[in-house]
């Protein structure tokens, strides 16, 4: 019998915060079998244990700013080196700028690898600042729940880990506004990017959970299928029908 062999996927969730990404990253990444990569996630560890990268990207955090793109893609690139990313990765929450796109697209390159797809889940303003508002988190494996959308079975616990659900410092109004204004500035210009490059998705954000999963289901497995025969067949992808 001959082995199956399949290729590395990466696939990026693009959005605004609030627009669900985390949501539906823990349900595909279990689904095809690939990790999460979650930038916000990776820097609330490293505040929970105090560690230098922490302690540099908390006062940005705290401001809804963005960490400097020096520390952001080190940290990144540090993660995909481990083990558990040969099979790929979802990356939600990264790229978030022109300068992090670029280093994401040089490094998979440079191993002869490339992005896969990019879903962008579009949502208003007006519903965004209703689901960050009403957004609790859990702190062991950082899923996320809503007050009046997802509810989680026993208040104030995470239905995966049982851990405890928090409020995130940055979901309060300045702060999402102030993130709000960031996202529009510096990574809204990455759907162009990510257009030319025949990768984008865009995907109706403001459907059930249940809708939009199975909306991001069908695209990465098209994806999937893409890189697949690109992989076989050693020719260019071919552009995601829109
Ligand atoms: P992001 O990771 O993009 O910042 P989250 O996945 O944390 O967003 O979702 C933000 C909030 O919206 C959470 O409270 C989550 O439970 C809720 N939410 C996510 N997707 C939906 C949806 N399709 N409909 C209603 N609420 C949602
Ligand atoms: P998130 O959990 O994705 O909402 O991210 C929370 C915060 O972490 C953001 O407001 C930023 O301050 C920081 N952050 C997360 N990802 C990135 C990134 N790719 N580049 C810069 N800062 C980031």
């Amino acid at each position: 019998m001959v082995a199956r062999v399949e290729p590395p996927l990466y696939c990026i969730l693009l959005g605004p915060p609030g627009a669900g990404k985390g949501t539906q990253a823990i349900t595909l990444s279990q689904d095809l079998g690939l990790i999460r990569l979650s930038t916000g996630d990776l820097f609330r560890e490293n505040i929970a244990k105090q560690t230098d990268l922490g302690l540099r990207a908390r006062a940005y955090m705290d401001r809804g700013e963005l960490v400097p793109d020096d520390v952001t893609i080190g940290m990144v690139l540090e993660r995909l080196r481990r083990p558990d990313c040969a099979a790929g990765a979802i990356f939600d929450g990264f790229p978030r700028t022109a300068a992090q796109a670029r280093a994401l697209e040089n490094a998979l390159a440079a191993c002869e690898e490339g992005i896969a797809c990019v879903l962008d889940l579009e949502v208003s303003h007006d519903v965004l600042i209703e689901r960050l508002g009403g957004r609790w988190m859990c702190r062991g494996c950082g899923a996320s729940y809503h007050v009046s959308y997802h509810p989680p079975t026993v208040a104030g616990k995470c239905d995966e880990c049982g851990g405890e659900l928090y409020q995130r410092p940055d979901d309060n109004p300045e702060t999402v506004a102030n993130r709000l204004r960031v996202y529009v500035e510096q990574t809204e210009p990455l759907q162009q990017f990510y257009r030319e490059r025949n990768l984008l998705v865009v995907i109706d954000g403001e459907q059930s959970i249940e809708d939009v999963q199975q909306a991001m289901r069908v695209a990465m497995e098209l994806a999937r299928s893409r890189r697949l025969f690109q992989f076989n067949t050693r020719r260019a992808m071919p552009p995601i029908p829109q």
